[in-house]
């Protein structure tokens, strides 16, 4: 039976750097995916500027567009412009940016397959078990409470490994077996790669638009890049229960795509951070939207993927070299570094979308707490120095409110 280290789950953006940075560790790595490369992700494919703090890879050749700001709308009626004079984030197609990012690992030593459906695993002799089946074929349905499958299933390869990093997203097999029947908060989301004349998407070209309140406890999006707009919409809270409709609300509403019909949206859960969890069970660390590592007031995703794939790379190297089991130090470190700032921003989010007319006056009032939110992508600010600058300006609303009365709010 084939045996590595570390056997990676998914090639997203999270299991493509774990491959990365293990085969420049000198790990043996395998990553498997069930799809083909490269395959498409329903993604808006925002990636904050704080990338560029992190990534050692060069992703230029798939920047289809820089932004610097954004164009923020309420209910599509009224809008305000709030751009920086610097750029605020990168627009990339997922397929191009995850290939990109797995072709390095691969570079790097990682052994690569796809169309591979990882449908079981189990402990073994010297780590895990991981069944792989060729065919695309339903996955078993979770073994609730029973915890690791015992047993392969027929037809399956079997490959050994000592570790194994679940990063198979939002609806991975990993998750389901190390936590089964763990409660998440899943956005509801749907998007669309909308071709459109380059004359369109030059003037988009430096901004991105965000009209809040057309999804209830969400937003809607419009991202340029070239050829392209990607058009989408996202409920946070709960799964809104109709997002198509909403979806095509936006749409018909967006006087840069209504009337256009040459598109299909696919729509995809999103999980966003909801409490600390430990994403470490003996062997086994998930990483990105397996570990629900997703900013719950942006849904920004990439990033988090590929730094949480960073630091679980590291220990897992480190517990190879030193030859120790213990990996904890992945979940001690995600609470220092991850959680504070996702907590805060959970609290921005509760703001924000339960009252999206006050946010959308406060902002239009306020354009300089835009920049200050262009400093957190841009990784120079801090989501709990952010929630501080609200929390005095939602201060003085109440106070305004209590003097004024409460319709002053939502004029
Ligand atoms: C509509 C939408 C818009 C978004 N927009 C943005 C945005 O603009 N910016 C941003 O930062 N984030 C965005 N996100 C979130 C972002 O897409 C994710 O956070 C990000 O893709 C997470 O990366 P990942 O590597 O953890 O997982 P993924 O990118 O989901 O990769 C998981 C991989 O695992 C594979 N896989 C799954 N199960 C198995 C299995 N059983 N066997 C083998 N392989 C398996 C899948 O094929 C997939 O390739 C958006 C999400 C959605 C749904």
């Amino acid at each position: 039976m084939p045996y590595y280290d570390v056997i990676v789950v998914g090639a997203g953006p999270g299991g493509a750097t774990a491959a990365y940075e293990l085969a420049n560790a000198g790990i043996s790595v395998l990553i498997i995916d069930k799809e083909k490369f490269p395959r498409y992700k329903p993604c808006g494919g925002g990636l904050s500027l704080k990338i560029d703090k992190i990534l050692n890879i060069d992703i230029k050749e798939t920047i289809e567009n820089t932004i610097k700001g954004a164009y923020f709308s309420y209910k599509q009626k009224e809008g305000v412009f709030l751009l920086s004079d610097k750029p605020v984030a990168y627009m990339v197609m997922r397929d191009r940016f995850d290939s990109l990012l797995l072709s390095e690992a691969v570079k790097s030593g990682a052994s690569f397959i796809d169309e591979s459906h990882v449908k079981g695993i189990s402990n073994g002799k010297n780590g895990y078990e991981i069944f792989v089946n060729k065919n695309p074929s339903p996955l078993p349905s979770p073994l609730r409470g029973e915890g690791w499958v015992k047993g392969g299933f027929s037809g399956d390869k079997v490959y050994n490994c000592k570790y194994v990093i679940g990063a198979d997203g939002a609806n991975g097999i990993v998750r389901r077996f190390l936590y089964p029947g763990i409660k998440r908060t899943l956005a509801a989301s749907i998007e669309a790669e909308i071709p459109v004349d380059e004359e369109l998407t030059d003037n988009h070209s430096h901004y991105v638009h965000i009209d809040f309140g057309v999804i209830p406890y969400g937003y809607a999006w419009v991202f340029p890049k070239k050829g392209f707009l990607s058009a989408g919409i996202a409920g946070f809270k709960g799964v809104a229960k109709h997002p198509k409709r909403y979806f095509e609300q936006f749409i018909n509403g967006h006087n840069k795509i209504n009337g256009t019909t040459e598109y299909k949206y696919k729509g995809h859960p999103i999980p966003i951070f909801n409490k600390p969890l430990n994403l470490t069970k003996g062997g086994v660390m998930l990483v990105g939207d397996a570990g629900n590592l997703v900013d719950p007031f942006f849904g920004e995703g990439i990033y988090y993927a590929i730094r949480s794939s960073q630091i679980a790379s590291t220990v897992v190297s480190e517990a190879i070299i030193k030859g120790k089991t213990d990996l904890s130090g992945y979940d001690t470190k995600l609470s220092t570094e991850f959680y504070p700032e996702f907590m805060a921003a959970q609290q921005i989010s509760q703001f924000v979308y339960t009252f999206p007319r006050i946010w959308f006056n406060v902002l239009s009032d306020k354009p300089e707490l835009a920049e200050q939110y262009y400093n957190v992508l841009r990784g120079e600010n801090r989501y709990s120095i952010f929630l501080k600058e609200i929390k005095s300006i939602a201060g003085s609303l109440m106070k305004t409110a209590l003097k004024k009365g409460f319709l002053q709010l939502f004029k």
